[in-house]
């Protein structure tokens, strides 16, 4: 029998074990995958410590961005190199399918990161602003430096993804960073740390530690010397942590819930959107903060829209994760579990009809692990529950609408905007929704098209701020106006 896998915290360069352990489980048969260190409050301080010393020395911001480029890369091409062992961890450590792991959990990690090292190349680190005559000669310098010590927070869904979103930027802008994956996945992060290791990244830029959200998590949002605080998660949380960033006025981008709204236009080809509206909804179980949980269908198109889409929920295969045909896995914990089925009562107690799912699915691989099949509910009100808040599952409500006026009042009656999406065969009229609808990520006939080169982030209560795109570093650096008044060396 082979041990179970132990894995500690990185903390200044060393891998740091403590008494206390999270234990790791695939969420597909509830087995031990490792067991992790459960990370202190102390840890964190000595992390925050370590991070704040490596920013002090200066080894890391004063490389300049092409070095700090060819170091993020040499991690990209280590990442690369152990694709298949991180796929098949990821798939353990989350439940994620494994064609989902490869192209978007490990595959789009590695093209984000490399994205960032890019970007740090090309990035305006430094620029000369217009010559000034009034009331002296000057002239103007704007830089970007780094802010400092960043505190990056990171949830279940993702967990690599998202911490490269922090990470990337952070580094790529010549900050240090502390991480705090979720309790429940930290095994891919603590292996992207070995990659760093490997790359030659100087001691106490990258930390991790693995802690509790409430204790850990908390003390890296409220501590003095972290700058600036990165945080993907539920919004409730995010809350929480703005409150204790705005303690010591730090810098704050969120991440946070949806409950994205996906309008098929009366003219919309009904085969794609149908095959659309699925993958919106049900693409990793619904565990995407992205996802297109109400689907806003015209009463022309309505009742036969409805058939397809159930015809085709039947053909999703929901089982082992780790095969290539499994279109959808478990859900992340036992915890997850009941909540989505507390919801799947409650749109029945709502009212809503219960037009495909609910149930669990039946079979021997189901009787360990947490699994909800595809569900759909049809004759959804605006104002029911399963319309208006977020439930993290595979779990489609679908709302029928008059009028495109009434489908953009609908979809913007929410205090989320993360996503949407609109299906049209007209352009101009798909374009006209996209700029009536509150969100910060709009899909054309498309979904979860995430992509490095475009920013990411929400509207309303969704979040602040914006991952990824060509001013990601502008949130990980402070802008600097440098006057140099010129007459005397006129005289
Ligand atoms: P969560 O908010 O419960 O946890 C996220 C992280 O915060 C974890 O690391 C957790 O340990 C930590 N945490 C928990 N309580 C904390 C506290 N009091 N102080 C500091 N840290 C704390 O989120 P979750 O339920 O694990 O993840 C799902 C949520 O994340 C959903 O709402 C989803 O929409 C959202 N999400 C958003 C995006 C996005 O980009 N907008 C992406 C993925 C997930």
């Amino acid at each position: 029998m082979t041990a179970t896998p132990h894995y500690t915290q990185f903390i200044d360069g060393h891998w740091v074990d403590t008494d206390r352990t999270f234990d790791i489980i695939d969420p597909a048969n509830g087995e031990l995958v490792a067991t992790a260190a459960r990370g202190s409050v102390e840890n964190l301080d000595q992390a925050v410590a370590a991070a704040q010393a490596a920013h002090a020395r200066g080894e890391w911001r004063s490389k300049t961005p092409d070095e700090r480029a060819d170091i993020l890369s040499a991690m990209v091409a280590d990442l690369s190199e152990r694709m298949d062992e991180l796929v098949a961890l990821h798939v353990k450590e989350n439940g994620v399918t494994i064609r989902q792991a490869m192209a978007f959990h490990v595959g789009y990690s590695i093209s984000h990161l490399q994205y960032f090292a890019d970007l740090a190349r090309t990035y305006e680190f430094e620029r000369s602003g217009p010559q000034l005559s009034y009331p002296t000669l000057a002239s103007g310098i704007v830089r970007r430096e780094p802010i400092g010590v960043v505190g990056g927070i990171v949830p279940w869904n993702f967990p690599l993804l998202l911490a490269v979103w922090k990470l990337g930027p952070a580094l790529a802008a010549g900050n240090t960073i502390v991480l705090k994956p979720d309790e429940k996945t930290p095994l891919t992060l603590l292996e992207l740390a070995k990659s760093a290791e490997r790359a030659g990244l100087p001691k106490g830029v990258l930390n991790i530690v693995t802690g509790a959200g409430e204790e850990v998590g908390a003390r890296l949002a409220a501590h003095p010397d972290v700058r600036k605080i990165a945080f993907t998660g539920s919004t409730a949380v995010g809350r929480e942590i703005s409150k204790l960033a705005a303690e010591n006025i730090k810098k704050v981008t969120l991440e946070l819930g949806g409950k994205g709204p996906n309008i098929v236009l009366a003219d919309a080809d009904i085969d794609s959107a149908v095959d659309g509206a699925l993958f919106a909804c049900f693409l990793y179980a619904g565990q995407a903060c992205e996802s297109g949980t109400r689907l806003l269908l015209p009463e022309s198109l309505h009742d036969e829209f409805v058939d397809r889409l159930v015809q085709r929920a039947a053909t999703i295969k929901v089982g082992d994760p780790s095969e290539f045909d499994t279109d959808i896995g478990p859900v992340i914990s036992a915890e997850q579990h009941a909540r989505i089925l507390d919801y799947i009562e409650i749109g029945q107690k709502e009212g809503a009809t219960l037009a495909f799912g609910g149930e669990p699915p039946t079979g021997t691989q189901f009787e360990q692990g947490h699994w909800v099949r595809p569900t759909i509910f049809t004759d959804v009100m605006p104002e029911m529950r399963i319309a208006r808040e977020e439930i993290f599952g595979p779990v489609l409500s679908v709302l029928k609408y008059r009028t495109v006026d009434e489908a953009v009042a609908i979809a913007n009656d929410t205090e989320y905007g993360l996503s949407a999406g609109v299906w049209s065969e007209d352009l101009e009229a798909a374009l006209d929704v996209a700029a009536r609808i509150e969100s910060g990520t709009v899909w054309i006939n498309d979904w979860h098209m995430v992509n490095a080169l475009y920013p990411f982030g929400g509207y309303k209560q969704s979040g602040n701020g914006r991952e990824l795109g060509p001013h990601a570093l502008d949130e990980y650096t402070e802008e600097k106006f440098v006057h140099v008044d010129l007459s005397r060396s006129l005289d």
